[in-house]
C-alpha cells in the first residue's frame, strides 16, 4: 500500500493523526524538501528514508523519477508513506503520482494533509474569507509559464474582492503584481508575504500592490503571496508572532 500523505505547512503538530499514524508503521518514506524533518523521527527505527526534495535551480530528481522511485518501492516494501509539504493535491503533484501507480495496479491511498495556502495565512493572523469583507478565497500558482503569464492563469476572471493565495510565487512576484495592477486592482490593496509559515522562522512582510515588490527583497523561500482586504485584519489577529 502506498499512503499519498500530506505533512502539513510546517509546524509537526500540524501533521494529520492518520499521517502520524502511517509514517509510525511506514517502511519507506518518501520525502520532500517542504515536509519537516522532524516527522521523521516518528519513523520507526528500521525504516528507509530516501529523499527527494526539490529545490530551485538545483533540481535534484524530476517527477518521473520520483514516480518510478515511489512505484519500485511499492514492489518492495509492504508499507509504502510518500511524504509531501501540505496537502498533496494541492501544487503536490500527488495526482501524478496516483495516476502512475494506478496504471501499474498499485493500491494506494490518499491522506489529506493542511494545506500552507490557509494554514500559512492562519498562523500570520489572516483568515482567507471573512464575512463582510470577501465572498471566496483562491489558490494559485505563481510559477511563470512563459517570460509574460504564469501558469494558464486567466486574469480577467478574477472576481473582485476575492482573496488570492499565491504558491511558487516569490520569484515572479513583479510579474504577478503588474497583472494585477492591470485587471484594475488599486495600488494601495493590501497585500502581504508569508515566508516560512507555521514555523519558528516565520516571517511576515506587510505592504501594498505599491510597495510590496521592493519589500519582497526581505523574503525569502517557501513564501506564500496573500493579496485582499483581509491582509489587514492582522492588525488585530496576529498570535503567532
Ligand atoms: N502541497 C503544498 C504546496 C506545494 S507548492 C501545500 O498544500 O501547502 C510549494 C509552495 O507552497 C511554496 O512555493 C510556497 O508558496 C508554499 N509553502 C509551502 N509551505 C510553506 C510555508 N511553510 N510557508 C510559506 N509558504 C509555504
Amino acid at each position: 500500500m502506498v499512503y499519498l500523505t500530506g505533512a502539513g505547512p510546517g509546524d509537526k503538530d500540524l501533521l494529520t493523526i492518520k499521517a502520524l499514524k502511517v509514517i509510525q508503521k511506514a517502511d519507506v518514506i518518501i520525502y520532500d524538501r517542504l515536509a519537516n524533518p522532524d516527522i521523521l523521527e516518528e519513523a520507526k527505527e528500521n525504516t528507509e528514508l530516501i529523499f527527494v526534495g526539490k529545490e530551485k535551480g538545483n533540481h535534484r530528481v524530476p517527477q518521473d523519477e520520483i514516480n518510478e522511485i515511489i512505484y519500485q518501492c511499492s514492489l518492495k516494501y509492504k508499507t509504502v508513506v510518500r511524504l509531501k509539504g501540505g496537502d498533496p493535491f494541492v501544487f503536490g503533484r500527488g495526482g501524478e503520482e496516483a495516476l502512475y501507480l494506478k496504471q501499474r495496479g498499485v493500491k494506494f491511498e490518499i491522506i489529506p494533509g493542511i494545506t500552507s495556502s490557509i494554514s500559512v495565512p492562519a498562523y500570520a493572523g489572516i483568515p482567507v474569507t471573512h464575512r463582510g469583507i470577501t465572498p471566496s478565497f483562491r489558490v494559485v500558482t505563481g510559477h511563470r509559464k512563459s517570460s509574460d503569464n504564469i501558469a494558464d492563469i486567466n486574469w480577467n476572471s478574477f472576481i473582485e474582492d476575492e482573496t488570492i493565495v499565491f504558491l511558487m510565487g516569490l520569484h515572479n512576484i513583479e510579474l504577478i503584481v503588474t497583472n494585477l495592477l492591470k485587471i484594475g486592482k488599486d495600488e494601495n490593496y493590501p497585500c502581504a508575504i508569508i515566508c516560512n509559515g507555521t514555523t519558528k522562522k516565520q516571517k511576515v512582510i506587510v505592504g501594498t500592490l505599491k510597495d510590496i515588490v521592493e519589500k519582497s527583497k526581505e523574503a525569502v523561500s517557501p513564501a506564500i503571496i496573500i493579496v485582499g482586504e483581509v491582509v489587514n485584519l492582522r492588525d488585530e489577529l496576529k498570535w503567532f508572532d
